[in-house]
């Protein structure tokens, strides 16, 4: 059976199929790969080397609120925000690091609702509100995670701008906003009314930095910060301190911490980039300077292919605003594009029967069929194939 299974494999390597001739493009998920050809760039730079005997032990920061959070990190973490401003991070706010935003999401809903409450708190969201596929998981987006436990805690309670329950809420926020790319703020401003800020997107290529967010509870991903989306580190940046506690809690129970190796990787790639922007002496671009410069340039190429389509689909617009990272006026860029096709017409079926492009349409964001949403983030040859496809469009067929 060995020897056999060597030919396939070598077969395979003599004969692999491009991409040109795969049917399907799938760019339903926001795979960060766009950033692998940087990372490969730096080498040896941000190699992280574990010997056998480190990392055993289950505790290693017991004074720290966050006990499973290592050291290197947190500073990484604050050393970067700083850098970049995009977020306040004075001593008196707690780090909690969680297995991806996603799992500091549900622990946020733990933190923020209470069991002695005599009906499950309401989780709303301002439609088009975050939905993502990945491959070889259920659909996840806040809708599902939130109904998924059915939890007695709190419950999905739809789109924030229908919201007129006289009830608790807890209103997510994502900005810059995935799918649309819109910067916001919450919808729901009423006393008492909770709020979990999900500014993963919050970062020099994606939209211009205009002041440090400055939120009770934030979420940022190492995911889309960097594109190290499979080292599943995400963190949350909490004001007050019982909040924190629980969400600590709650890792500590469904997880017993995070993976320090996992850890010390992202405080390696945040503490270089970190360094990288702050020395002058760098040749050549820093990370997001070069993440900058793709994202501008993908969405330049992606508008031309827009403008040509005779208005079979078009893109949202986003107002320059003054970048403080930059020092410069810069456009968003965000990590999605959001396509909208002519009225009458299913943007996602459109995509998917003319061109075979496999989107995230409308309905699964809580909005009509008429959008849909596109990653931005894949590879280069996957993106240019996009654009190939895209620009085939001809809105022939009704795809309804
Ligand atoms: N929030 C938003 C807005 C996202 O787009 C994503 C990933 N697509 C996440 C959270 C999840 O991030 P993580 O990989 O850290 O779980």
């Amino acid at each position: 059976a060995v020897p056999a299974a060597k030919s396939t494999v070598s077969s395979a390597v003599k004969k692999p199929t491009t991409l040109s001739s795969d049917p399907i493009i799938n760019v339903a998920r926001g795979d960060p790969t766009i950033y692998e050809p940087y990372w490969k760039k730096m080498g040896d730079r941000c190699k992280v080397v574990i010997a056998g005997d480190e990392f055993m032990s289950y505790f290693y920061n017991a004074m720290n609120l966050c006990w499973f959070l290592l050291p290197e990190l947190d500073n990484a973490i604050r050393t970067l925000h700083r850098v970049v401003g995009n977020a306040m991070v004075d001593d008196d706010k707690f780090i909690v690091v969680g297995n991806g935003s996603t799992q500091l999401f549900h622990a946020l809903l733990y933190a923020l609702s209470s069991p002695d409450m005599p009906e499950p708190i309401n989780v709303v969201a301002a439609a088009p509100f975050y939905s993502v596929s990945i491959q070889l998981q259920p659909l996840q987006s806040y809708p599902e995670e939130t109904k998924f436990l059915r939890s007695e805690l709190y419950k999905w309670a739809g789109d924030a701008n229908c919201y007129d329950r006289d009830e608790p809420y807890i209103e997510v926020v994502t900005s810059p906003n995935n799918p649309d790319g819109s910067i916001r703020g919450t919808v729901e401003n009423r006393e008492g009314g909770k709020a979990i800020h999900d500014v993963a997107y919050y970062w020099p290529q994606y939209a211009p930095i205009t002041s440090k967010a400055d939120h009770d509870a934030m979420l940022f991903t190492f995911s889309k910060a960097t594109g190290h989306a499979g080292t599943r580190i995400g963190w949350a940046i909490v004001k007050d301190k019982v909040i924190a506690a629980k969400m600590v809690k709650f890792i500590e129970v469904s997880s017993i911490g995070v993976s320090r190796e996992a850890q010390l990787r992202a405080a390696k790639v945040l503490g270089f980039i970190a360094d990288d922007c702050r020395n002058p002496d760098v040749k050549g671009e820093n990370f997001f300077e070069y993440g900058r410069r793709l994202m501008s340039e993908r969405w330049g190429k992606l508008r031309e292919v827009g403008m040509k389509s005779n208005g079979v689909f078009s893109l949202p617009k986003y107002p320059r605003d003054y970048c403080k990272f930059t020092g410069e006026y810069t456009d968003s860029n965000p990590a999605f594009a959001w396509l909208k096709s002519k009225e009458g017409l299913n943007c996602e079926n459109l995509l998917r029967d003319e061109s075979k492009i496999i989107s995230r349409g409308g309905p699964s964001f809580g909005v009509d069929s008429t959008y849909t949403r596109v990653s931005m983030l894949s590879r280069d040859v996957e993106f240019e194939l996009l654009l190939e496809r895209l620009a085939a469009v001809k809105g022939t067929v009704n795809g309804n």
